[in-house]
């Protein structure tokens, strides 16, 4: 999986691209992590990117040139493609899920274009994006967070990228049975508990569920059962 992206702070990227699992599925050659400066594709001194919204109103707007030229160069002019996705961020597009990151986990490219300022020229979403993506409603300072969110949530579904295959299959949000998210009850993991089995907080001594230390492995599956969301 290639990841793209287009943003006017590329260097928000550099601790995340080192992080444990992210940096391990770098050197595994799983992922790469590519980020690419919009201001690269301005043609004026300054290298501007933003400008005066038409019509009026506070703040400056993202220009769609510089976004277009960046997204042609980095399709190598063929913007469609099966395999690959143009993404946008912004408050307003559809909401990232888990059924969303298994259907991107699918693909060679993701070419992913964070906003700043008051947002992007509409051109940019209706004419060269694939998919306008939201994390969540509230608003953020840019795309960029999105934009990790999203590496972050695909990378963990490829194959090798997490040590056990098992813990990316009994997770939150898994198919169950096979049947696709928008007809079922969404499936929520059971909590977790590791050492030490006792810990006192605020003057309470607070403990690991017995039946966890039972090592009865029936038990132990039934309470996990119980206590996750349609499991
Ligand atoms: N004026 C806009 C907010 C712009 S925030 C509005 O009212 O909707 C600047 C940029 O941050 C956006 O263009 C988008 O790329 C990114 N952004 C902010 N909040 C986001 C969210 N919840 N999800 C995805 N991207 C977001």
């Amino acid at each position: 999986m290639k990841f793209d992206i287009i943003t006017i702070f590329p260097q928000l990227f550099d601790s995340f691209k080192n992080e444990a699992l992210i940096s391990r599925a770098q050197v595994k050659k799983i992922i790469s992590i590519n980020t690419h400066n919009l201001r690269d594709w301005t043609t004026d001194n300054h290298k501007t990117v933003d400008d005066r919204p038409y019509g009026g109103g506070a703040g400056m707007v993202m220009m769609v040139e510089p976004i277009a030229k960046a997204v042609k160069a980095l399709t190598k002019f063929k913007i469609k493609s099966e395999k690959r996705k143009i993404i946008l961020f912004s408050p307003k597009g559809r909401k990232f899920d888990q059924a969303m990151a298994r259907k991107y986990s699918k693909l060679n490219q993701l070419i992913m274009i964070c906003g700043r300022y008051e947002g992007i020229d509409e051109r940019v979403a209706k004419y060269i994006a694939d998919d306008e993506i939201s994390i969540g409603d509230y608003v953020l300072f840019g795309g960029e967070i999105p934009a990790m969110v999203v590496m972050e949530a695909v990378t963990r579904l490829l194959p090798g990228a997490v040590g056990k295959q098992k813990s990316i299959e009994d997770e939150s949000f898994k198919k169950v049975c096979g049947i696709e998210k928008e007809m079922m009850e969404r499936y929520l993991e059971y909590p977790h508990y590791t050492r030490p089995e006792e810990i006192n907080i605020g003057g309470k001594k607070r403990m690991v569920p017995k039946v966890l230390l039972s090592g009865n492995h029936k038990k132990i599956e039934e309470w996990r059962r119980k206590n996750s969301k349609n499991g």
